[in-house]
């Protein structure tokens, strides 16, 4: 039987690019996002390549249809092999004047969906003694930015929460890996509301340069997958200088607010 792989935020950007790679693998799909028709089309490819792909139309800020997904990943007679915690949306502004139910939905899905549906798939990995668990950061995990207080708050929690799991599970032959991807060519800028011309043209990545060296680092049971030579270094250089000092380089860099 082929191994299955689950992938939220399906529907377009990295994790359809995520979808596709893990199909192409050899993995049967189940997709996960709101949008049901872009999934439905997806799944329409996949199909055509000889993949299973089943599509869960579920908004993950409302505890219902999170509740879907996370049954889904819990039932032992249809196993989810490889999860790949990937939806999530980040908010620009002053975090004063930022409507505050869109921070508090940030949190549900960046946060909330992510530790729950990561809850619901681990049980049956540990029973069966491998998986892969795949959680997508960012860079602004590493880093304060004014700005994208919200945003950055979430992300450093994926970090911590993706590590610390890294090392609780390795022996159950799990691996979980957060990913860290910079500036990647989706949707994701204009959802934001992010001003990314300061961004140089060198330093972006496609998603699927992501999604594919997110895939070869889980193959190689990695903790964590920095995606990109700059954004490398970057990350390499929030080892070194002190928080404040990377907050009010971050602010002048990307004038954000
Ligand atoms: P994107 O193109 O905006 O895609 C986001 C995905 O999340 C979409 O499939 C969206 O699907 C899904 N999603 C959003 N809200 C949802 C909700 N309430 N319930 C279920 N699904 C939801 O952005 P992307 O760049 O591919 O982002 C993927 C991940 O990479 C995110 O976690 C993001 O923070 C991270 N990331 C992106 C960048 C970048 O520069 N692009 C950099 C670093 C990290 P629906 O709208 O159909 O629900």
């Amino acid at each position: 039987m082929a191994p299955t792989a689950l992938v939220t935020g399906a529907s377009q950007g990295i994790g359809a690019a995520f979808a596709r790679s893990l199909a192409q693998r050899g993995h049967d799909v189940v997709l996960v996002a709101r949008n049901r028709e872009a999934m439905e089309t997806l799944a329409e490819d996949i199909r055509g390549k000889g993949r299973t792909a089943e599509v869960i139309p579920a908004d993950l800020t409302d505890r219902t249809e999170l509740r879907k997904v996370e049954d889904r990943l819990s039932d032992a007679a249809r196993p989810v092999d490889v999860l790949v915690n990937n939806a999530g949306f980040g908010t620009t502004g002053r975090f004063h004047e930022m409507p505050l139910d869109e921070e508090d939905r940030e949190i549900r899905l960046n946060v909330l969906a992510l530790m729950r549906l990561t809850h619901a798939a681990l049980p049956g990995m540990v029973e069966r003694g491998k998986g892969g668990v795949v959680n997508v950061s960012s860079i602004a995990g590493f880093s304060p930015a004014p700005g994208n207080a919200t945003y950055c708050g979430t992300k450093a929690f994926v970090n911590s929460f993706s590590l610390s799991l890294h090392e609780e599970y390795r022996s159950h032959g799990i691996t979980v890996l957060c990913v860290a991807p910079g500036a990647t060519k989706t949707e994701w800028q204009a959802r934001a509301g992010y001003d990314d011309s300061a961004v140089p043209s060198f330093a972006w990545q496609s998603a699927e340069e992501v999604a594919d060296g997110s895939l070869r680092a889980l193959d190689g049971k990695r903790a964590l997958f920095v995606s990109g030579w700059t954004n490398k270094a970057m990350v390499a250089a929030t080892h070194f200088a002190p928080r404040s000092l990377l907050a009010r380089i971050s602010g002048t860099v990307s004038r954000q607010v």
